[in-house]
């Protein structure tokens, strides 16, 4: 079994349970590719520096980071830089030979690099320039099916984006689509573990967890409840079952092995089946994260 994990980057989340889980995945021979995110940690060293981090929202009422040039800088020093190798740290006291990636190395993510996003100022439809994001189009599963025998790739974005004049330029992508177009490209399961223990029909109340979607019916229900952040978990486990992966759980970064029991039923667990006889093909416009 292959599985793709992706850990948050809300402040409520402590990664120690879901480390100790990659360790026993990993002694007990399965395979293991961590994904992180680290939005909030950008913020906060964006404002160490007197900087306000931005947010902009699109005209389907998506909220996302907007990246100029130097939130750009900013976001390579804290996510490849400090939060990708504190992790790799921790997996190698763990006993765990862990791998640090970006999406640049070996191109393993790769597509085009949108620079103008189209945004919702004052209620006003604006194009703003000079975003740094980009939409993953390839993964290089070959990179990381040399190195999953033997280590655990950690991953974290940036993403190697396309100019238009062939040039290459590091941004901004969503990490929650980083790892889903990781684990559709490996035909792995896919564990979102976040700050809530699933997606709950009432947003407030833990107690209306969906337990699985298995139909399209029942993928409508849970995208149906998803608000504000959740609907990019939404997304991105639509991208990851088209893309192969065998199941995608959202689930509580916080619970006793998490990424075990997540794979066991205790989270939100959405089927391929969810995706089949689905016409609606709409890709919403999101802003990158
Ligand atoms: P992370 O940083 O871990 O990736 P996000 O903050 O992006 O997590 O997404 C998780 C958040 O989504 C929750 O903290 C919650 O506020 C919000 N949310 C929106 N709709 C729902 C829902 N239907 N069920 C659970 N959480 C939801």
């Amino acid at each position: 079994m292959t599985v793709v994990v992706k850990i948050g980057g809300a402040r409520a989340v402590d990664p120690k349970g879901a480390l100790a889980d990659v360790a026993s995945l990993v002694e007990a021979g399965e395979e293991v590719v961590l994904t992180h995110g680290g939005s909030t940690a950008v913020d906060e060293t964006l404002e160490e520096l007197g900087e306000e981090p931005t947010y902009v929202e699109t005209p389907g009422g998506v909220v996302g980071r907007f990246t100029d040039e130097r939130t750009m800088d900013v976001f390579k020093m804290v996510m490849p830089g400090k939060l990708n190798t504190d992790l790799v740290e921790s997996l190698q006291n763990l006993g765990v030979n862990a791998v640090g990636l970006t999406g640049t190395d070996g191109k393993l993510l790769e597509g085009k690099r949108k620079s103008a996003v189209r945004v919702l100022e004052d209620g006003k439809k604006k194009i703003k320039r000079g975003d740094h994001s980009g939409k993953i189009e390839s993964v290089n599963a070959d990179l990381l099916e040399t190195l999953l025998p033997t280590y655990v790739p950690v991953v974290s974005v940036p993403m190697l984006g396309a100019e238009r004049d062939g040039g290459y330029t590091a941004v901004n992508a969503d990490a929650d689509r980083a790892a889903a177009a990781i684990a559709g490209a490996i035909d792995a399961d896919l564990v979102l573990l976040t700050d809530v223990s699933g997606v709950y029909e009432d947003p407030d109340d833990e107690s209306t967890r969906i337990e699985s979607a298995s139909t399209v019916e029942e993928f409508g229900v849970v995208k149906d409840a998803a608000e504000g952040f959740m609907t990019k978990k939404v997304m991105a486990a639509r991208e990851a079952l088209e893309g192969g992966a065998t199941s995608v759980v959202v689930a509580d970064a916080n619970a006793d092995e998490p990424i075990s029991s997540a794979l066991a039923g205790d989270g939100t667990t959405i089927e391929p089946g969810a995706l089949e006889g689905d016409d609606e093909n709409e890709e919403a416009e999101v802003a990158e994260q």
